[in-house]
C-alpha cells in the first residue's frame, strides 16, 4: 500500500500538468500511467527512422500569456522550442476556388476573409467580439460548470461586464451568428466553417456552441497562434516530466488502474493497478482521473452503485468520434505544392482530410525527408464489429484510398512513399486506454459546453475529473486549462485559496 496526498490517473497532458502544479505547490503526488511513456494522445511513437506524433500535431497556448506558457513559467521550466504556424493551415474546399490560407497576421487574415468570403465581415467581427470577452473570462480562471458555492464564487470573480452581453449567446450556435449576420445561405463560408469547427469542436456550424466556436476560430491569429514543436510533440510532455522529477512526483509507468474505491475506514481513495506481473494499491485523499469519464463505468463500479443519478449522467454522455490516422514518410522533394505544415481538404470519400507535414530537419525524419500525417474522423463501432480478416482488409483499403487522395493533392508519385501505416480506433484504445478508442472529448454543442458540461468536481468528495471531456475541452491547451482548474479546486479544499498562475 503506497500513500500520497494526491493520486493522478493518466500521464497525458492533463495528468502531467495537474501533477506538476500540485507537486510544485508542495503536495505529495503519485502519477500512474498504463503506457511505458507519457503524452497520451499528444505523445509520439518511433518507427524505422521516423518519429510520428500520435494525435496532436499543433499546439495552442505557447505564446506569452497562453496557458502552456503560464504553466511553464509557474513551474520554472523552459518552454519547448517551437515555431509559429503561418499560415496555420491551408484549407482547400475543392470547389475549383482558391485554397484558403489561414494567416497568423491579423490584417492579412482579415484581407483574406474579405477576398474569400465577400460580405462576411460582420460575422468575423461578431466572433471577435465574443472571443475578446471569452478570453478575459478564461484568463480569470473560472470554475465551470459550477457544483457548489466555492465554484460559483470563482465564476463570479471571473465574470467581466462584457460577459453579461455575450451571455445572451449561451445557447446559440455558430449558425445562429451567421443568421444574425445575414449569412445563413452562404454555402462556401458554411463549408469552410464546417471543416474547421469539426476539427476543434467535433461539431458542425449548426451544432457548435457560439461561445466556443467564436474562440477557436480566432486561435490561429495574433496575439495567439498555433505552434509547431521542434523535435516532436513529446517535447511538451518531456518538459512537464522534468518538473515532476524536480519536485519529486512518484511517476509510475506500465501500471493500468483497474478499480477505484473509497476506503471508509481510512477515509481516502484506494486505487488498484496492475503491471504485467504484479498488482499494486495506492491511497490518497484526492484522486484526479484523466481517462475519459466513459471509463468510470469500468473503474468506479462500487461507488457508482451508490449514486444512480451520476451513473445515469455518465450513461447519457454523447458518443464521441474515433480517429483514423495515416502515418507516412517521404523525401521532401517528392511532395509538391507545399507551403504550410497543415492542410485540410474536402474529400469525397472521408468528408475531410487534415494533413500535418513536418519541417525538414525538425527531428521527426532524417535530413531531406518529412513525415506526413493525415487524420479523419470515424465511427468507432465500424471498426470494433469486424473480424480479423475484414479488419485487415478494411485497413488496407483505407490506406489505399488515403494514399490516392494525398497523391492527387500533393502530386506524389506512388513509388515515392517511404513508409505508410494506419491507426484505427483499436490502435487508439490500445495506445491511450480510451474505451473503443474514442478521442477528443465531448462535442462542444450548446447543451454540453461550459456551464452545461460535466464538472471536474464529482459527487464523490475527493474524486476529480480532468482532461478533454471537461471544460474548456479538447486540445493540449484546453486540457491544461482543466488541469489548472482542478488544481485550484483541490488547493482551495485544502485551505490554499486564490491560487492563480
Ligand atoms: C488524431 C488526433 C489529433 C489531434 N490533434 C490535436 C492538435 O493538433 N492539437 C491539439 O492541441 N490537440 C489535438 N488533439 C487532441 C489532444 O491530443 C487531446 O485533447 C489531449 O492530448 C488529451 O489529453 P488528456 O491528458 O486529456 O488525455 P490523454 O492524452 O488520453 O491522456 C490520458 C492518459 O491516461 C492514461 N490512462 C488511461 N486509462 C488509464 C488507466 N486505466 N490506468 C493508467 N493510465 C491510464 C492513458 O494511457 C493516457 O496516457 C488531437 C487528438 C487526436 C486523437
Amino acid at each position: 500500500m503506497r500513500k500520497s496526498e494526491i493520486v493522478v490517473v493518466g500521464a497525458g497532458i492533463a495528468g502531467l500538468t495537474s501533477a506538476a502544479i500540485l507537486s510544485k505547490k508542495g503536495l505529495s503526488v503519485t502519477l500512474i500511467e498504463s503506457h511505458t511513456q507519457s503524452g497520451g494522445c499528444a505523445g509520439t511513437f518511433k518507427r524505422k527512422n521516423y518519429i510520428f506524433d500520435v494525435g496532436a500535431t499543433q499546439v495552442a497556448g505557447l505564446e506569452k500569456g497562453g496557458i502552456h506558457s503560464r504553466v511553464f513559467n509557474f513551474l520554472d521550466i523552459p518552454i519547448p522550442e517551437a515555431t509559429i504556424l503561418d499560415p496555420a493551415c491551408i484549407v482547400d474546399l475543392k470547389d475549383g476556388s482558391q485554397p484558403i490560407p489561414i494567416w497568423y497576421e491579423k490584417n492579412k487574415w482579415i484581407a483574406e476573409q474579405e477576398m474569400q468570403f465577400p460580405g462576411s465581415r460582420r460575422f468575423w467581427k461578431l466572433c471577435n467580439l465574443i472571443h475578446q470577452s471569452n478570453w478575459i473570462f478564461a484568463n480569470n480562471n473560472p470554475v465551470l460548470p459550477i457544483s457548489n458555492f466555492w465554484d460559483f464564487s470563482q465564476l463570479f470573480k471571473a465574470i467581466v461586464p462584457s460577459n453579461l452581453l455575450t451571455g445572451i449567446f449561451l445557447k446559440a450556435t455558430i449558425f445562429d451568428l451567421l443568421r444574425i449576420c445575414g449569412l445563413s445561405k452562404n454555402e462556401r463560408l458554411i463549408k469552410f466553417l464546417n471543416l474547421q469547427l469539426k476539427l476543434y469542436s467535433q461539431e458542425d456550424v449548426y451544432n457548435t456552441a457560439a461561445l466556443y466556436g467564436s474562440t477557436v476560430l480566432q486561435m490561429c491569429q495574433q496575439p495567439h497562434g498555433l505552434w509547431h514543436l521542434k523535435k516532436s510533440m513529446q517535447s511538451l510532455s518531456e518538459a512537464l516530466e522534468s518538473s515532476l522529477s524536480k519536485t519529486g512526483v512518484n511517476v509510475i509507468f506500465g501500471q493500468k488502474v483497474n478499480s477505484i474505491n473509497f476506503d471508509d475506514l481510512n477515509m481516502c481513495w484506494e486505487v488498484s493497478a496492475n503491471s504485467k506481473q504484479n498488482s499494486f494499491i495506492y491511497q490518497a485523499k484526492d484522486l484526479i482521473y484523466t481517462a475519459p469519464p466513459q471509463s468510470l463505468h469500468r473503474h468506479l463500479k462500487e461507488p457508482l452503485k451508490r449514486n444512480q443519478s451520476y451513473k445515469n449522467r455518465l450513461n447519457n454522455l454523447p458518443d464521441p468520434s474515433g480517429a483514423l490516422v495515416f502515418y507516412s514518410a517521404l523525401k521532401k522533394e517528392h511532395i509538391k505544392k507545399i507551403s504550410s505544415n497543415h492542410y485540410q481538404f474536402v474529400s469525397p470519400e472521408f468528408g475531410s482530410l487534415f494533413v500535418s507535414i513536418s519541417d525538414d530537419g525538425d527531428g521527426r525524419a532524417p535530413k531531406g525527408e518529412v513525415t506526413l500525417i493525415a487524420s479523419i474522423f470515424t465511427k468507432t463501432k465500424d471498426w470494433f464489429e469486424l473480424d480479423k480478416q475484414n479488419y485487415d482488409r478494411k485497413k488496407k483499403d483505407i490506406i489505399k484510398k488515403i494514399s490516392l487522395e494525398l497523391e492527387s493533392q500533393f502530386d506524389i508519385v506512388p513509388e515515392n512513399w517511404l513508409h505508410r501505416e494506419l491507426a484505427t480506433p483499436l490502435g487508439f484504445e490500445k495506445w491511450t486506454n480510451r474505451p473503443n478508442g474514442i478521442v477528443g472529448g465531448l462535442g462542444q454543442n450548446p447543451d454540453i459546453f461550459g456551464l452545461f458540461g460535466l464538472s471536474s468536481r464529482t459527487p464523490f468528495e475527493g474524486l476529480w475529473l480532468c482532461g478533454d471531456s471537461i471544460y474548456p475541452g479538447e486540445g493540449t491547451a484546453g486540457v491544461s486549462q482543466s488541469a489548472l482548474m482542478v488544481s485550484k479546486q483541490i488547493l482551495a479544499s485544502r485551505g490554499i485559496e486564490n491560487f492563480n498562475l
